[in-house]
């Protein structure tokens, strides 16, 4: 079997070199920076001993993945949290919606909609194994195709239109655009609705769970079990061309096609670079991070009981928020999606003080500081918020691109998630690229955003199935 090159230290260049280390091959991961773990760092960003997830925090996905599921990630260092509630999302009267972990518990509070809500989450969540299985492998024939079928009914629609003719409750619509804005696409693409249907599985099936200690503690039990089947990692080491590998060696690259193009495009043909120069990048994020002398002093007593939290009300008016970034505009009241790990994680921060994490969509390469924007929203919800902070982080776009080449102008994703892009990403052959034995295995492929390292392990998968295909002929 080949050597291997794994091009930088994500979840998914990570699940991509263990996966090629459990098939025999021996393997090498190549880290830009002087840190592992890619969009699972952790660091002090604002006073000693608080640690504060520089990106990921929250991790469905991370539970839900078939990969992940096999690997022995406790054995090496990964303890799940979950918090008592996996979503709350508050309003201006003081009262939240919540997701819970049960279905009928999260129905007991929508109002009218409740048992609307159990028709449709109960026929998804019984199969849930199942759908995750699908939904994140590669495009192919369905191994489940009724359980996929009644799923993407519903996903495929916009969102605006799936709330207009599922929910009646507002604060059922304002909960739901809030989980469908993690799509970064404005709420009438079609598509748009699939995120939202995604996360409220997920929170039922395998909760919201953090990291105790924070995100890289993920990287590093990849890295610790990479390393026990003979993996290794160098750190600090940027790899600017892929002329300097052998030949007979698989490459695999955790980057986006932008960067892709740097590292290859005189060795591609003209309608590969095409296609890679034509990917679209969809908005960035802007970033806070708080060390806090205190909890939020949320007026909903819900959102104290969850770690994650939606920050902006009514349906409609998430769905201006999230139509901006596309307009080259920002919102002075923007969609916030904020974290309180330390409310359930306290080895994060010294005794009794807290971190928060906090983001909002901006347009891609947007310099705009969002800071008093993202504050006023929790001050909306939390009146008192600003007096509990001791020391604050921000992350503009050109920042987080800075922490990590793969965030594009600020995207978090890998890439717009366009119909056209979740299908075709970031081209028709997905994974494999003209070059024999170089493949992409960064969330620019299937399926695409978020910590579960399986567009490294389907990555992988392709590259075996290539070099044996060369082996044998
Ligand atoms: C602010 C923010 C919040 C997020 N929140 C969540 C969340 O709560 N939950 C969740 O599941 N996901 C979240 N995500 C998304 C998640 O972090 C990413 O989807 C995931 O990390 C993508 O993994 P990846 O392996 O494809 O790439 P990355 O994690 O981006 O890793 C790519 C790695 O490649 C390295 N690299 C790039 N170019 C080179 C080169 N030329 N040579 C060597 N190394 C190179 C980079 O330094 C980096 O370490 C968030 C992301 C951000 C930025």
């Amino acid at each position: 079997m080949a050597d291997a090159i794994v091009v930088g230290s994500g979840p998914n260049g990570l699940g991509a070199a263990i996966a090629l280390a459990q098939a025999g091959v021996s393997v090498r991961v190549l880290e830009a920076r002087d840190e592992i773990g890619g969009g699972m760092r952790t660091a002090e960003l604002t006073l000693p001993g608080f640690s504060h997830d520089v990106c990921s925090a929250i991790h469905p996905l991370g539970l839900a993945s078939p990969f992940f599921r096999q690997l022995p990630l406790a054995e090496h260092g990964v303890e799940w949290i979950q918090s008592e509630l996996p979503l709350a999302h508050p309003f201006d009267d003081g009262t939240a919606a919540v997701l819970e972990r049960s279905i009928e518990a999260t129905a007991s509070t929508l109002g009218r909609d409740a048992g609307r809500y159990v028709r449709l989450m109960e026929p998804l969540c019984r199969d849930a194994d199942a759908l995750l299985e699908e939904i994140l492998a590669p495009l192919s024939l369905p191994r489940h195709p009724l359980t996929l079928a009644r799923f993407s009914r519903h996903a495929a629609l916009p969102a605006t239109t799936l709330a207009r003719i599922s929910f009646r409750d507002e604060r059922v619509r304002g909960l739901f655009a809030g989980l469908a804005a993690h799509s970064m696409l404005p709420l009438e693409a079609p598509g748009s609705a699939a995120f939202g249907w995604i996360l409220m599985l997920s929170a039922h099936a395998v909760g919201w769970p953090i990291a105790r200690g924070g995100s890289q503690r993920i990287a590093d039990a990849l890295a610790s079990f990479l390393e026990s089947l003979g993996g290794k990692i160098l750190t600090s080491t940027c790899v600017k061309t892929l002329d300097e590998f052998e030949t007979r060696s698989l490459v695999l690259c955790d980057v986006t096609p932008r960067q892709f193009l740097g590292l290859a495009a005189s060795k591609l043909p003209d309608g590969y670079r095409r296609k890679m120069a034509n990917w679209r990048y969809g908005p960035g994020v802007f970033k806070i991070d708080w060390a806090m002398d205190a909890p939020i002093p949320w007026k909903a007593p819900g959102c104290a009981r969850a770690a994650t939290v939606h920050l902006g009300g009514s349906f409609e008016e998430i769905a201006e928020s999230e139509r901006a970034p596309w307009l080259g505009k920002t919102d002075p009241r923007p969609f916030v999606l904020l974290a309180q790990p330390s409310l359930f994680d306290p080895s994060r921060t010294p005794s009794g003080r807290h971190t928060a994490w906090a983001y909002c969509h901006v347009p891609n390469g947007s310099e705009v500081d969002m800071t008093d924007a993202i504050e006023s929203q929790v001050e909306r919800f939390a009146p008192g918020f600003r007096a509990r902070i001791l020391a604050r982080h921000t992350m503009a776009t050109p920042d987080l691109e800075r922490h990590n080449a793969n965030l594009v102008g600020g995207d978090i994703g890998g890439g717009a998630n366009t119909l056209k892009q979740l299908l075709l990403r970031p081209s028709a052959s997905f994974y494999r690229t003209p070059l024999a034995g170089v493949f992409l295995c960064s969330s620019s492929t299937p399926p695409g955003a978020g910590v579960h390292g399986m567009c490294g392990y389907n990555a992988a998968r392709a590259a075996l199935r290539s070099a044996r295909g060369v082996a044998e002929g």
